[in-house]
């Protein structure tokens, strides 16, 4: 099975009646490209860079950043790498910054929001992905986005930074593309608003489930409750790329769902446009996509937004499954 599935890495993703989707890799690690690439990931639809701010005692310099993002783009040659500004807090505590305590991390000072907060820190981290960006195809994105203010003083940090790398004469894409990341509620609500301002969406099934159903993503006594195939979510799910679309953009997903093999026919009847996870996940969700019809997709995905409960839903998709390979 490992050489069948090896097999398919290089082979594109298109159904049986020729639509195309994007097989895509998420990263934090340098060793995750090498991966990404050994797998047939056609593009980059998450990289995290969190990991150069952590397990250390002070901030990262602009060069070292630059450094390990010019690494990524050279590596991945033409191939599109989305670049996730960092997303600190949460549960990822950052010692050197002397964060508060806080009761309920996750809805508190974390990525965008501490980005906004630490201008100085955020338009490091700018330059430094600018500045790869004359190396290879690299996006920005900005995670944790609620309010359109947020994108509109990220862009605004963004054009300051253009503007310095301009003045020392050093040379980026001017036209770089920035996208953001839907998982909140708020983000898929006012998808139709977000998009005017945004390249591009990518979904974060991960934070989308669990501020959608209210359910912390890494509570053990609760985790019953966790479940992206809930009805609010998919719907959230459906509302987002199809504002995309209607504005002529697209829409990728990089939480755990994209790399679900079960959802596959439902994320590509959604008109999912990329699909971005795990890289040992790719080739398996590629031979389920490689198998599906993009119109009985479209079907399916209609009947399993009027299904009222998980259950049925996972029932729904696990009969496809086995019905169908
Ligand atoms: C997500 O929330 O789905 C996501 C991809 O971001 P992270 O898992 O890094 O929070
Ligand atoms: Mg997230």
């Amino acid at each position: 099975e490992k050489n069948e599935l090896q097999k398919l890495a290089d082979k594109e993703a298109i159904t049986i009646d020729g639509r195309r989707v994007k097989i895509a890799a998420n990263v934090g690690i340098e060793k995750d490209v090498y991966n990404a690439l050994k797998n047939g990931a056609e593009a980059i639809g998450l990289y995290r860079t969190e990991f150069q701010y952590m397990d250390r005692v002070s901030l990262p310099t602009e060069s070292e950043l630059f450094e390990a993002y010019k690494n990524v783009a050279v590596k991945m040659g033409d191939k599109q790498v989305i670049v996730r500004t960092f997303d600190i807090g949460g549960d990822k505590h950052i010692n050197y910054l002397n964060c508060p305590q806080e009761m309920n991390p996750f809805l508190g000072y974390r990525a965008i929001r501490l980005c906004l907060d630490r201008k100085d820190i955020f338009k490091t981290q700018l330059k430094a992905i600018l500045r790869a960006s004359n190396y290879g195809n690299l996006m920005i994105m900005y995670p944790m986005i609620t309010h359109i203010e947020q994108v509109r003083q990220a862009n605004e940090i963004l054009n300051q930074a253009k503007l310095e790398l301009h003045n020392q004469k050093i040379k980026f894409n001017r036209n770089i593309e920035v996208g953001i990341m839907i998982e909140t509620p708020a983000a898929a609500t006012i998808a139709d608003l977000l998009i005017k301002e945004v390249d591009f969406f990518s979904i974060g099934t991960n934070d989308l489930t669990q501020y959608t159903i209210a359910v912390d993503r890494g509570n053990q006594k609760i985790e019953y409750l966790y479940n992206s195939y809930h009805p609010a979510v998919l719907r959230l799910i459906k509302k987002v790329i199809d504002e995309s679309h209607k504005a002529g953009k697209w829409t990728g997903m990089c939480g755990e769902f994209a790399g679900d093999e079960k959802a596959a026919v439902l994320l590509l009847g959604l008109g999912l446009d990329e699909f971005s996870m795990s890289p040992t996940s790719m080739t398996k969700v590629k031979r389920i996509i490689r198998k599906c019809n993009y119109s009985s997709s479209k079907k399916i995905a209609e009947d399993l937004l009027n299904i009222s409960s998980v259950d049925e839903v996972e029932n729904y998709l696990d009969n496809y499954i086995n019905n169908n390979n």
